[in-house]
């Protein structure tokens, strides 16, 4: 299964990615959660990416694109993927579809989880991220057992730097502007598969569940 998940910041992309990752036992690429890692590291991509990711702005595309090409081009691939994260505008999505030309195969479904701007703000401005194992919650919707402390690893949770008022602003501004022609690129050569994501997790993943075994007759 080579898929790709759309959608708002916030609308609970990571989980349901691990989901599918789980199910369909893929490798989950989140080019955010790359990112992040790399900046931790302190390496060249690192580096150069948190600037952009502070201010809620796009990485640019070739950074971006090279660093998907070279994650998708190892073993573990070859089965399958979930990208979350990536492609994020349609220059993304075009250079997503080379790499994997290159590579002899093709994607087989479009997640799209569409959901309501408010919601969005709401959920994003609850997030929390386990610092050690990377685990999600939001204060509200699915918090820890012990506040501020991860329920898989113990680890400390903290809100990312930009999960803040004005960055998620920002954030949802290039979404509206950049992944509009996304969609309508995947609707039209028939990939798209959308989700109403304003719903519970459970609920979410039920509909992708049932949506992917109907369109794709998987398992
Ligand atoms: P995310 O975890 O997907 O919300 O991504 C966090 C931040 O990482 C974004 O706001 C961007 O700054 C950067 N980023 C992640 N994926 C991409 C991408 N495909 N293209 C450009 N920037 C990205």
């Amino acid at each position: 299964m080579k898929t790709v998940l759309l959608g708002p910041p916030g609308a609970g992309k990571g989980t349901q990615a691990e989901h599918i990752a789980r199910k369909y036992e893929i490798p989950h690429i989140s080019t955010g959660d790359m990112l992040r890692q790399a900046t931790k590291n302190q390496t060249p991509v690192g580096l150069e990416a948190a600037g952009y990711i502070d201010k809620g702005e796009l990485v640019p595309d070739d950074v971006i694109v090279r660093m998907v090409k070279e994650r998708l081009g190892r073993p573990d691939c070859r089965k399958g993927f979930i990208l979350d994260g990536f492609p994020r505008n349609l220059q993304q999505g075009k250079a997503l579809a080379h790499t994997l030309d290159e590579l002899g195969t093709d994607l087989d479904a479009v997640v799209y989880i569409n959901v309501p701007e408010h919601d969005v703000i709401d959920r994003l401005s609850g997030r929390q991220t386990c610092r050690n194992c990377g685990e999600g919650y939001h204060v509200k919707y699915m918090p820890p057992k012990n506040k501020g402390v991860c329920d898989k690893c113990g680890g400390q949770l903290y809100q990312r730097t930009d999960d803040n008022a004005q960055t998620i602003k920002n954030r949802l501004e290039i979404y509206r502007q950049q992944t509009a022609d996304l969609i309508s690129y995947y609707d039209s050569i028939n990939l798209l598969v959308e989700i109403a994501g304003d719903k519970t997790i459970d609920e979410v993943t039920k509909e992708i569940d049932a949506r992917l075994r109907t369109d794709l007759r998987q398992p």
